[in-house]
């Protein structure tokens, strides 16, 4: 089959003939519809991130139909209602399944844990294996290749949101920095709690016009405190970073309010100066992915039209272009990349 793998950091993805992975054991081979594009893949690219293994083929943000399984992944299947060629979205975060994280539900904190495109070969390829069964959360009727972002835009976002659930209160002040794939899921899922005033800081004039139309209060160009207490009422008491460079990230430990909560999401590889010069008693956290639990409430919210996003598809084949695309800032939705079956 072909893959889109990286051999070395700095070298652009090379489109390999891999054979097709057998499924054994509890392993499920899953039909690769559709794989988005994430940011993340450019930063393993190009060698900012350190927590991979090549060589590779990237892409953890997948959905397709289930193709083959191992012996013991059979009966496991069918015990979780799972039947051959169902649509599922993967979840991606694979633990061992028997250490504390993954025996409460945080498997997407595994100290054990090799997730697709990181430390095994993800979706950027015709047939991706999964390692278990309960990696696999069934569409039921949501399309494929629209829903691979679910796998990580659609559920980082909304764990990150979920985990700042105790500041979001009636009245609440929020600040957004950034609207790409993350940002504009986040937007939605905060508008959907009660009261809450939403800025979003984004320099590209067509994702404001997306803040704007997604229910943001007011889109601003860049990070200047004033406007942003001006238009907040205030400074905020909880600031999401979707994208985590230094500028970002000191501009969100500065202004967010005494007793409020900085939430890291985006990993652009910036720092923060942690000190009693912040804020008092403010809070400083990342947050990674989501758990397998977190994904299924997305993909229920999405079956109910709770939240919707734009993807734009290229074929496997141009994904060194989409990357491009993608580094060049001028995708408004989430490029999902389509192989083309050969084997
Ligand atoms: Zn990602
Ligand atoms: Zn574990």
């Amino acid at each position: 089959m072909l893959a889109a793998r990286l051999h070395a950091p700095g070298e652009p993805l090379s489109l390999d003939q891999v054979p097709l992975p057998e499924p054994v054991g509890t392993e499920v081979r899953v039909r690769v519809a559709g794989c988005g594009v994430c940011r993340t893949d450019l930063r393993i690219a190009s060698g900012e991130t350190t927590r991979v293994e090549l060589p590779l083929t990237l892409g953890h943000e997948i959905a397709g139909w289930i193709e083959a399984a191992g012996g013991e992944a059979s009966p496991l299947l069918q015990d979780a209602g799972l039947s051959h060629d169902e649509a599922v979205v993967v979840f991606g975060g694979w633990g061992c399944g028997v250490c504390g994280e993954c025996r409460t539900g945080q498997e997407q904190r595994c100290p054990y844990g090799r997730s697709p495109g990181f430390q095994v070969d993800g979706g950027y390829a015709e047939a991706v294996l999964v390692p278990h069964p309960r990696h696999l959360v069934p569409l039921e009727g949501l399309e494929p290749v629209h829903a691979a972002p679910l796998a990580d835009a659609g559920v980082t976002s909304y764990r990150a949101v979920a985990r700042a659930e105790p500041w979001l209160v009636n009245g609440g002040r929020v600040l957004v920095i950034g609207l790409g794939g993350l940002g504009q899921f986040a937007v939605q899922y905060l508008r959907q709690r009660n009261g809450v005033r939403i800025a979003v800081v984004e320099p590209n004039g067509m994702r404001r016009q997306l803040a704007d139309s997604l229910g943001a209060d007011v889109a601003l160009a860049d990070g200047e405190p004033a406007s942003i207490r001006g238009a907040l009422g205030g400074d905020p008491d909880v600031v999401f970073d979707f994208v985590g460079s230094d500028l970002t990230i000191g501009q969100a430990s500065a202004i967010v309010a005494r007793g409020g909560l900085v939430m890291l999401v985006g990993e652009a590889g910036g720092h923060a100066r942690f000190g009693f010069d912040m804020p008092l008693e403010s809070w400083l956290t990342t947050t990674t992915w989501g758990s397998l639990g977190d994904l299924r409430d997305v993909v229920a919210i999405a079956r109910r039209g709770g939240v919707q996003w734009a993807t734009e598809t290229m074929p496997l084949t141009d994904a060194q272009d989409a990357f491009a695309r993608l580094a060049a800032g001028t995708v408004a939705g989430r490029i999902v990349l389509l192989p083309t079956r050969t084997a």
